[in-house]
């Protein structure tokens, strides 16, 4: 199984700097099941190709591998494409041969590692699952230009079907940190198998080697998915903290220091007051948290359909459990869905909705993610209603024991004024053709203001996002 990285970036032998590789020499890294050999077939100032071989040993797998399997097909441990073909064993060489890079590290030529350069790969033989569709959905958002080869199946035997082998050329003008990482997780994507079991290391590998593209690959989830074997509570786990502007931990929240009547539960009654005079009748509740609005939307029966959106996995969990939703009769449950998904990044599960609401949502995002969040909402899902509420800053003097400058909870990125939050609105407002008006939830003192602030969007163009 042989993989070649070639670059034109002059001069081309920095690529041996990167790769901490010595042009000269041939060399062999061990890996469990076989060997991996790195050479150079080319090296000039001009060009310079790379090469990692994979060496697996067939035999010597199996013996790992021995002891009670379960393995309902015995011989599938003799007859296999593994030593053929790249998959998790490359992802396993291109960490161990080529580390320093994969770690971003460059001893003699430090200032290299950020340099994008033009690269040329080519992987001999590549199994995809799911065809070059698959190859274009993973490849082509970071940039690659990708040309692949089908590998012909036997024509003694049409009904073998198409080969799920492929020649893999893809070129790309980028970092070799980037494309190492790329190439660490896509290969086993590709694949859509492992060699070895996969557990919570796997979701840390996929974190770390996936942290700078992954969260905005349109193909995240199922990237994510299959990498981790489609085991979805590993990779809920991986969504949940790549999805994330930052972790979010419910438990680092200090007390709420607002008081404790129940402001919370009159926010809510509003927002159903606010949705119940529009006629909105489908729903999305985003960053729905434990649930508490949905609670209050359900028994009403203007809302046809309800979403309850979440980035965190737990809290999803929480409401199904809260609402009780599989004890549902079978109308109901048609009724509600709940999704994880985060609001900064395109959702076409969020388009089609009479109205959004987002209750004290925003202020758990820092500042330059709102933009995201603003394109997501007020761009693609585009409702015709949008209300969303946050605590108005200037009440927190109203609050014993609160010095200045402090918020509500650990995690708010910020606390607006009204008229903060008033410059945000219309300026929304404005670039997407709605007209916003705000209002305040709570009671109203003079001086400050209500305790939080709402805001009511209605789109200009009247229609709702195509169904
Ligand atoms: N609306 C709920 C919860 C408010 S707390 C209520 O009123 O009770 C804020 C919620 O926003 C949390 O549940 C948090 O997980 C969620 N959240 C934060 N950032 C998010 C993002 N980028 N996408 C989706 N949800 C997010």
């Amino acid at each position: 199984m042989l993989l070649t990285i070639t670059t034109t970036h002059t001069p081309a032998s920095d690529l041996s700097y990167l790769l901490h590789k010595h042009p000269a020499k041939a060399q062999q890294v061990e890996l469990s099941g076989g060997i991996a050999h790195v050479f150079y077939t080319e090296v000039t100032e001009e060009k310079c190709t790379a090469a990692l071989l994979l060496d697996i040993d067939p035999v010597g797998l199996v013996r790992k591998n021995s002891g009670p399997s379960g393995n309902d097909f015995a011989l599938e441990q003799y007859v296999n494409d593994r030593p053929y073909v790249a998959s998790s064993f490359m992802s396993a060489a291109i960490a161990k041969a080529f580390s320093t890079a994969m770690n971003g590290r460059c001893k003699d030529k430090p200032e290299l590692v950020t340099v994008p350069m033009p690269f040329d790969i080519t992987i001999a033989v590549l199994p995809v699952r799911g065809g070059e569709k698959v190859l274009q959905e993973l490849f082509s958002p970071l940039g690659y230009t990708i040309d692949a080869e089908r590998h012909a199946l036997d024509p003694a035997f049409p009904s073998w079907g198409e080969s799920r082998y492929f020649t893999v050329r893809l070129r790309n003008t980028i970092t070799l940190q980037q494309l190492l990482s790329h190439l660490y997780i896509l290969i086993p994507v590709c694949d859509n198998d492992k060699h070895y079991w996969v557990g919570q290391a796997e979701v840390e590998k996929l974190l770390e080697k996936g942290k700078d593209w992954l969260p905005a690959h349109p193909a995240n989830e199922f990237i994510t998915y299959r990498y981790l074997k489609n085991q979805k509570g590993l990779a809920n786990q991986a969504l949940e903290i790549l999805m994330k502007d930052e972790t979010i931990e419910p438990e680092e929240t200090i007390e709420p220091v607002e008081p404790k009547i129940r402001v919370h539960d009159l926010r809510l009654q509003t927002v159903k007051d606010e949705l119940l005079k529009t006629d909105a009748k489908r729903i999305a509740d985003l960053g729905c948290g434990e649930g508490k609005l949905l609670r209050y939307l359900l028994p009403e029966k203007q809302f046809e359909y309800i979403l309850g959106m979440d980035v965190s996995y737990r809290s999803i969990e929480i409401v199904k459990d809260k609402l009780k939703i599989d004890r549902m009769p079978p109308k109901q449950q048609e009724r509600i869905q709940l999704i994880q998904g985060a609001l900064t990044y395109r959702d076409k599960r969020l388009e089609g909705f009479d109205a959004a609401v987002l209750v004290e949502v925003i202020e758990h995002l820092d500042p330059p993610r709102l933009s995201a969040l603003e394109k997501v909402v007020f761009q693609y899902a585009k409702p015709k209603t949008v209300i969303i509420t946050t605590p108005n800053a200037e009440y927190n003097v109203k609050f014993a024991n609160f010095e200045e400058g402090q918020m509500r909870h650990a995690d708010h990125r910020f606390e607006w004024t009204r008229s903060e939050f008033a410059t945000w609105g219309n300026k929304v407002a404005e670039e997407n053709a709605y007209t916003v008006i705000y209002k305040p939830l709570g009671e109203e003192d003079p001086e400050t203001g209500a305790l939080s602030q709402m805001a009511i969007f209605t789109s200009n163009t009247g229609i709702n996002a195509e169904r």
